[in-house]
């Protein structure tokens, strides 16, 4: 499973952050995936395959985003 965010439509509420903090990263702002310590791009960019025992946090964090701009892809 792989994630991205399209910032544009991000409105910053962090709850991506909240749900997946190993996945996402909020800088006050906006939210961006991460791989560790690594904060990766903006849009599909920053792309990230989704380790095992992660992915059920990110699909929360998809569903629960409110401008629907966490994409998942299988
Ligand atoms: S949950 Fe969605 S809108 Fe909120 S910070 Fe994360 S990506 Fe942005």
């Amino acid at each position: 499973m792989r994630v991205w965010i399209d910032q544009d439509l991000c409105v910053g509420n962090g709850i991506c952050e909240e749900l997946s903090p190993d996945v996402f990263y909020f800088d006050g702002n906006l939210a961006f995936v991460r791989n560790g310590e690594q904060v990766l791009p903006r849009g599909e960019d920053g792309i990230l395959t989704v380790r095992a025992g992660l992915e059920e946090s990110v699909l929360d964090a998809a569903e629960e985003c409110p401008a629907e701009c966490i994409y998942v892809e299988a």
